[in-house]
């Protein structure tokens, strides 16, 4: 095998989260003679990681310039590794950091890089990239002549790596100006923790579709106990939030609302294609481009008051055909139960 280069960018403690330890099962898995590189305020805590893992070389930039995302210092301090390491493949987790700034490293080094990478695997001493096109339609295997091939790798593909740290590493230091950069981080603005609706670590993906703005069978709408229900079972089950497009169209349109819904809710073929081990769709059709967004819900589940909705024609594994504020209500009930 092709010797190989993983980049990942440290946390603010030094360790490496979820995305990286995933891409580092992918490289060992792949084989070949592996250097890694780390990229952040401080490298220690994942050099020992690297050195468990079996990493030949671990190299590294750390300063505080590197501790935030930014396209130039990253670009910068990528670049600087791959051309220290001089490695065939380079392999790196697919955050929003990396995407914004290898596809410009890859340039720099004059070779190829490809996105969304679901599989990897040797053949014939080079690897063969699996990924998807088309709205997650149709699957391929690619290899590449060009070198260095760098490969971003979706999250939620690999199991995380879950050794034991070792108790020392060798890290070597690379140099690197620090590139001229107008951007400065003042701080970061995000929401509060319990206004967060999409959690792309949890288990369950809770869908809603238009279905729950619409008048219902007393011949009104009943949004405001839709909003509770649905933010209800989003705490009680620790569940992501999806929308169908028509939920979060109208949404956006300023009708019957639910606001915490938005775009990047969306679940489809305009939309996101999640990974969960669940799903549950309430007052939501099935039609086949919002379901094409399902393609990686392992177990799929539906509740509509339609039984010849979407989600019967073998798109669910299991359709209950019953009204969803009343099952969600007694759901809802359990959940509080269960504390
Ligand atoms: C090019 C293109 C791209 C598209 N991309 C996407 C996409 O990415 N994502 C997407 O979602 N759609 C997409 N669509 C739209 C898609 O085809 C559907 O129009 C949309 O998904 C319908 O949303 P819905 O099921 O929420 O609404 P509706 O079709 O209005 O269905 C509402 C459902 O709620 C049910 N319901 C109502 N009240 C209750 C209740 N009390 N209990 C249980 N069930 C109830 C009804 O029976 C009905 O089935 C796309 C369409 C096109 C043409």
């Amino acid at each position: 095998m092709e010797s190989t280069l993983l980049l990942v960018h440290t946390e603010a403690d030094g360790a490496l989260a979820k995305p990286a330890l995933e891409a580092l099962t992918a490289a060992i898995e792949l084989g070949g003679e592996l250097t890694v590189g780390l990229v952040g305020g401080a490298a220690e805590p994942a050099a020992k990681v690297a050195a468990a893992a079996g990493a030949r070389r671990i190299l590294a930039v750390t300063g505080e310039a590197y501790t935030q995302a930014r396209y130039a210092t990253d670009a910068a301090a990528a670049e600087a590794i791959a051309r220290a390491a001089g490695a065939a493949i380079v392999l790196a987790p697919a955050t929003a950091r990396w995407s914004r700034a290898l596809p410009g490293v890859a340039y720099r080094l004059g070779g190829r890089i490809d996105t969304h990478a679901t599989g990897l695997a040797a053949r014939e001493g080079a690897p063969a990239v699996t990924r998807w096109f088309y709205r997650q339609r149709m699957e391929a295997v690619l290899t590449r002549t060009a070198r260095p091939w760098f490969v971003l790798i979706d999250t939620g593909c690999f199991a995380p790596w879950s050794g034991t740290p070792a108790g020392s590493a060798t890290v070597e230091a690379v140099a690197v100006e620090v590139p001229q950069s107008r951007t400065t981080v003042t701080g970061i603005q995000a929401p509060k923790a319990d206004e967060q609706t999409i959690r792309l670590d949890a288990k369950l993906l809770f869908v809603a579709g238009a279905g729950w703005t619409k008048k219902q069978a007393d011949g009104t709408v009943h949004v405001a106990e839709a909003q509770q229900l649905i933010l209800g079972a989003l705490r009680g089950a620790q569940a992501s939030l999806g929308g169908s497009k028509s939920l979060v169209d109208s949404t956006g349109e300023g009708e019957a609302v639910l606001p915490f819904m938005t775009h990047l809710n969306q679940i489809g073929q305009t939309g996101a294609t999640p990974r969960h081990p669940k799903g549950l769709s309430t007052c939501c059709h099935g039609e086949e481009p919002h379901v094409v967004g399902w393609r990686f819900v392992t177990e799929r589940r539906a509740i509509n008051l339609d039984a010849n909705c979407g989600w019967a024609r073998g798109k669910a594994d299991v359709l209950y055909v019953a009204d969803a504020f009343e099952v969600m209500r007694h759901v809802n009930r359990m959940l509080e139960a269960q504390g």
